[in-house]
């Protein structure tokens, strides 16, 4: 059972996406040379504190952190540590908020300083395979457009997506059905209906896709050392077609 969003769950979703997105850009500001990424998480948990409302992440599962830092090779689910950013690194910044009970979820890859031509270039096209995967978040489109449509692009690119890993409904809870995969056949899966919400995030390696766990047992690292990227939106599908609630 796909849950189909009321109108008041729709505001609330809105709301929830708002707050997420205002303290995403406050902590863009401060990723630079030199910052650790516990400094980041603890700057992320204040601002969660600051507006009121609870961090999504943090326990779930028995995840240690209010966001997951991941570094380079590391692909998701990065726990912050005494680790300094250093020039050249590329971090994804994965945070997720409970809003009175309404979940929102957004992620970015943000360059540390100066960064060289491939990692931008694994960034920008990792920052468009969401753009146009999110451009298929439409009535009567099946999911797997969605999931195919990030995968042509990337792999027309020369980079991969990961398999393990996928993004999902999302609502009065963190994870909803259904799992939105980033790789698939067009015109498979469900038909999207008015009222889904979906994260939708896709995770771009430069290398191979297959990923590993280091033994903490939440980092996912890319198996050949190759540095990966992620996005992530809140995505309304709606009568005007998709709506981005965290931009
Ligand atoms: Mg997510």
């Amino acid at each position: 059972m796909i849950p189909l969003k009321s109108k008041e769950e729709l505001r609330m979703l809105r709301l929830a996406g708002k707050v997420l997105s205002k303290i995403m850009r406050e902590l863009e500001r401060v990723i630079r040379p030199g910052i650790t990424t516990l400094e980041i998480d603890q700057l992320a948990e204040s601002l969660i504190k600051r507006e009121g409302v609870l961090p999504a992440f943090k326990g779930y599962k028995g995840f240690p952190a209010t966001v997951c830092t991941s570094v380079n090779e590391e692909i998701v689910h990065g726990i912050p540590a005494n680790r300094m950013l250093k020039e050249g690194d590329i971090l994804s910044l994965d945070i997720g908020i409970n809003y009175f009970g309404y979940f929102s979820d957004v992620a970015v890859t943000l360059p540390v300083g100066r960064i060289d031509s491939a990692k931008r270039r694994l960034i920008a096209v990792t920052k468009k395979s969401l753009a146009i995967g999110i451009e298929q978040a439409r009535i009567n489109r099946r999911l797997f457009d969605i999931s195919h449509t990030i995968q042509a692009y990337v792999e027309k690119n020369g980079f991969s997506v990961v398999r393990q890993f996928v993004g999902h409904g999302i609502g009065r809870q963190l994870h909803e059905e259904p799992e939105v995969p980033n790789f698939g056949n067009a015109g498979e899966g469900l038909i999207l209906k008015a009222g889904m919400v979906l994260a939708i995030e896709p995770m771009v390696n430069m290398g191979t896709w297959e990923a590993e766990i280091l033994e903490n047992g939440w980092t996912a690292v890319t198996k050949d050392g190759l540095p990966s990227a992620h996005f992530e939106h809140t995505v309304a599908v709606t009568e005007r077609g998709p709506e981005i609630l965290t931009a």
